[in-house]
């Protein structure tokens, strides 16, 4: 166990200093606006750099196979928080884990930055998938260790929090997109570089001010004897996995479809694993199991809404690069600007939404209808983009408006659930999971694109109605369907709202 208790860690990080809520707030904030910033930089001009031709500086990658993984490299991004989440509790503490995963990410985009082809783009990926691993649910973790149990700023600081994230994801696309669309891809890959080195700076030059013992320590150590053991079995799972590697991918065995297969198996299959070990640990309750029926079906709802929003990146995307008319009003756009057009919404409207919910007070809906209201918001983003198809055919060029709509949208669904959705499954997680609250809740994320790794390929403009027609239709009727049962799901939250 740890050496400090809870009061302890929350009395040694100083309590006031940002907007009114603990100095720490500063250091997490800037670290993951820097990440994000990254991320969503790089996001912002992957595709692109994937499927334009080698002689205009791209890789040449065929469209569907760069759609594809995009999809699949978004999922790994969030399944690797399974292994971040486990190092903090275990070997580093979050602090640490959150420093070695800056570092791992600096180091993806600076991969990325050099003109060194697949290659490189495969190394950065790895180093990237890793890295965010090692981050993003720590850094969101320790955001609980500012405050005590009962401080009522608790809340309000992940809105801040969640402020951060999408300012770094609005500015991202702005500076690292033009720079790599405008001059070249590499200078904007750079440029991400850069900003995860600020993040880092911050990080490093105001935790121990700031954040005081909050993710100093380790919860749950390993023990010596269990040390080696573990170790040895990484260790041979990482030479096992090389030597597998080794022979299938020269022998043309494991190519990135079959990988991409897999990663699709393995989205499916470790949420449904998760779900098993908890509902059958000893150590949960009977209301606790109940909780866990009640979290399924939002835990699936969850998944079709990222299903939707994760194909801003890629096949909206696409749809900036290939169908939209750029100049607009005299100015001419560039595709990845578009990528800043969800992140500015949730900028603008989140405060609202925050309102909204605060004077409906024990009127506003629950958080299954919530739910319902993200998936009815994400189907009518998707079957907005019918309408321009459906007027003037896939040959001539629309209107940016329509996708300005359709982000609009998907974050009004975004609104409705992303934010509620990290909150519920805090709650509805059993009390022996806790740790790993913020990695189950970004497996429905890491799920939802592990489905789009196979869906993202059916695209083109030829199937464009059917497409956004029958995705936007799901949602619609799963939205309906949890919306129907939202009294059931509700009981079975015993309590929970
Ligand atoms: N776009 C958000 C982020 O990057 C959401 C991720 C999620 O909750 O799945 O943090
Ligand atoms: N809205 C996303 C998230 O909350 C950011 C994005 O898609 O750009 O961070």
């Amino acid at each position: 166990m740890s050496r400090y208790s809870k009061e302890e860690i929350v009395q040694s990080v100083p309590q006031k200093g940002f907007f009114g809520h603990p100095k720490g707030l500063f250091t997490l904030f800037f670290t993951e606006f820097w990440e994000r910033f990254s991320y969503y930089g790089m996001r912002a001009l992957l595709l692109y750099y994937m499927y334009t031709e080698v002689a205009s500086g791209g890789l040449g990658i065929d469209d569907g196979t760069a759609k594809s993984i995009m999809a699949i490299y978004g999922s790994l991004v969030y399944m690797s928080g399974i292994i971040g989440g486990w190092i903090a509790d275990r070997l580093l503490g979050t602090q640490q884990t959150v420093f070695y995963g800056g570092v791992l990410i600096m180091a993806g985009h600076l991969v990325l930055a050099l003109p060194a082809g697949t290659t490189a783009l495969f190394i950065s990926m790895f180093l990237i998938v890793v890295g965010t691993g090692l981050l993003k649910p720590n850094v969101s973790s320790v955001v609980g260790d500012l405050y005590s149990p009962s401080d009522v700023r608790r809340d309000s600081g992940f809105s801040i929090f969640y402020m951060g994230i999408n300012m770094g994801a609005l500015i991202a696309p702005l500076i690292v997109g033009t720079l790599g669309q405008e001059y070249n891809y590499h200078l904007g890959f750079g440029v991400a570089a850069v900003g995860m080195l600020l993040g880092l700076a911050v990080f490093l030059a105001t935790k121990r001010k700031y954040l005081g013992l909050a993710g100093t320590y380790v919860p749950n150590p390993l023990e010596r004897d269990e040390k080696k053991k573990v170790f040895t079995r990484i260790g041979l799972g990482a030479v096992a996995i090389i030597i597998v590697g080794a022979i299938t991918i020269p022998a043309g065995i494991l190519t990135i479809n079959r990988f991409t297969y897999l990663v699709s198996f393995l989205g499916i299959i470790i949420p449904t694993l998760y779900f098993i070990v908890m509902y059958r640990s000893p150590k949960t309750d009977a209301d606790e199991k109940s909780r866990l029926l009640a979290y399924i079906p939002l835990f699936i709802a969850a998944i079709m809404f990222w299903a939707i929003q994760e194909q801003g990146s890629i096949i909206l995307a696409e749809y900036a690069d290939k169908r939209t008319d750029l100049s607009f009003l005299g100015i001419e756009l560039q595709s990845s600007w578009f990528q800043s057009l969800n992140p500015l919404f949730i900028v603008v409207l989140a405060p609202f939404f925050a309102g909204l919910w605060v004077k409906m007070g024990e009127r506003q809906p629950s958080t299954s209808k919530k739910f319902s209201l993200g998936l009815l918001f994400a189907g009518l983003s998707f079957l907005v983009m019918i309408i321009p198809a459906s007027m003037n055919g896939t040959e001539s060029l629309v209107s940016p408006v329509w996708l300005v709509l359709s982000f609009l949208l998907v974050v009004i669904g975004e609104l409705c659930l992303s934010p509620v959705g990290l909150s519920a499954t805090t709650k509805l997680a059993p009390e022996a999971f806790s740790a790993q609250t913020m990695s189950l809740w970004f497996l429905s994320n890491a799920s939802a694109q592990a489905i789009n790794a196979q869906i993202v390929k059916l695209y083109t403009p030829e199937t464009e109605i059917i497409y956004f027609g029958v995705i936007g239709g799901i949602a619609i009727l799963l939205g309906a369907m949890l919306f129907m049962l939202s009294s059931k799901i509700q009981h079975f939250m015993k309590g929970v709202r």
